[in-house]
């Protein structure tokens, strides 16, 4: 018998051991549960913990690849994709999926125009106009399936240059963005113009709402004003939304919904041509695991519509809070009029004394809070949810120490760090 090299063991470990070592391996890992982290993690506390668990345990093992041998699974899909187009005011012809991600669901999107624009216009060099302010997942989208990207430019207030994306209209353009809200400064895009114009020339129109599909619903509904962004729009062919941010279950949850069958059959993939048999699949996954997807039906049903009000609720006041603090903190500001979970900290360019929020963010890590550094311009991103209550005081003591601290200093390394490789 040869041996292997010796990483792996040739004989087991003791199960306790092998997961006191996951432990410890942990031990540098974001405080989420602490509260200190804003995005990445978003917490809805034990006892939506406690539900997620359970029905994760119970769906550890099943396999969503074939919803006929796997029939809840099937059904907990359709339902979510219900129970999610319904708060998105979609017609009862809208029909969708569940995903991995919001970059999955957005990569279906991508597909999804690009085989619409050519089996109904007879297009075959697509082209798509996303702005900068659009999540990386679009261009990942475009370069995975062949689609030119034409990136346009974001006004004053970050929201998408509607004119911009206008004048980059050619009759090969088969999507066109906007997000509700975008990530960087968390502004909603216009969308009711940028469906007009999609839908002009027979085009698709999707609208990102990864980060905000389970929120801006419960904003509205706890009297807010929330801009128009969903079905309501009659251009709107296509809506992401993760169920694993702001809808509090754990990670793998996201909804893609079209207007109608017919716009999701683009989405799909089916074959009949080889010696295994039929496959049909509805997005990027074959083997496809019914963990997050129970977990996600089952949070939104303990949940219910007061749980997420609830929330929504806590997540508004203490996004609320940390906006007035870093407005009153001299040397750094709120990027753009956003009102809802996400808050972008940049340095104040009008103060006396401008703050480096590199800097900034370096010295609140140490105090064990998590910001992901974004740019450009430099800043600090923050998705607050409702995880972040509890602490909200905390940090802004931290804060107003920190930013002390820091002072006139600035850091060398001016790297951000949304995603990274290893
Ligand atoms: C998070 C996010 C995505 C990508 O979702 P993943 O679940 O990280 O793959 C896409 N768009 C927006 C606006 C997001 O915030």
């Amino acid at each position: 018998m040869t041996e292997l090299s010796g990483h792996l063991h040739q004989q087991g470990r003791p199960a306790a051991e092998v997961l006191s070592e996951l432990r410890e391996k942990r031990t540098h890992d974001a405080r989420w549960q602490d509260g200190r982290t804003f995005g990445l993690v978003y917490d809805g506390g034990a006892e939506v913990h406690a539900v997620a668990e359970k029905a994760a345990m119970m769906y550890l093992h099943e396999n969503a690849l074939n919803p006929r041998a796997f029939p809840s699974l099937g059904s907990i899909q359709s339902e979510v994709c219900q129970w999610t187009a319904e708060l998105f005011h979609g017609p009862d012809t809208s029909a969708g999926f569940l995903t991995s991600g919001g970059t999955e669901s957005l990569l279906c999107a991508v597909k999804a125009a690009r085989e619409r624009g050519k089996a109904e216009r007879g297009i075959t060099k697509p082209q798509m106009i996303v702005p900068e302010s659009a999540h990386a997942a679009f261009h990942k989208g475009a370069h995975y399936f062949g689609l030119e990207l034409v990136k346009t430019p974001v006004r004053t207030d970050w929201t998408a240059n509607v004119e911009a994306m206008a004048d980059a209209m050619t009759p090969n353009t088969v999507l066109m963005v906007g997000s509700a809200p975008q990530y960087p400064q968390g502004v909603i895009d216009d969308i009711p113009a940028i469906a007009a114009l999609a839908s002009e020339i027979g085009a698709s129109c999707h609208v990102d709402a990864c980060i905000g599909g389970f929120v801006l619903p419960f904003v509205e509904l706890v009297g807010r004003d929330v801009t128009p962004w969903d079905f309501q729009i009659e251009g709107v062919t296509s809506i992401s939304a993760d169920i694993h941010k702001l809808g509090y279950s754990p990670k793998g949850a996201s909804v893609i919904l079209h207007r109608t069958k017919q716009l999701r059959s683009y989405q799909t993939f089916v074959f009949d041509d080889w010696l295994g048999g039929f496959y049909a699949s509805p997005n990027m996954q074959g083997t496809r695991s019914g963990l997050p997807m129970a977990a996600a039906w089952a949070v939104i049903q303990y949940l219910g519509v007061d749980g997420y009000i609830d929330l929504t609720t806590q997540m508004l006041g203490a996004a609320d809070k940390m906006r007035a603090a870093i407005s009153a903190t001299e040397g750094i500001r709120v990027l753009g009029d956003a009102d809802y979970h996400i808050i972008a900290t940049s340095s104040d360019p009008e103060a006396k004394h401008p703050i480096d929020v590199f800097a900034l963010g370096n010295a609140l890590g140490e105090l064990g809070w998590h910001f992901d550094r974004q740019g450009p311009p430099d800043s600090l991103h923050a998705t607050v949810s409702a995880g972040n209550a509890a602490a909200v005081d905390q940090f802004i003591a931290d804060l107003g120490q920190s930013a002390e601290q820091v002072g006139a200093s600035r850091v060398e390394d001016r790297s951000t760090s949304y995603a990274t490789l290893e």
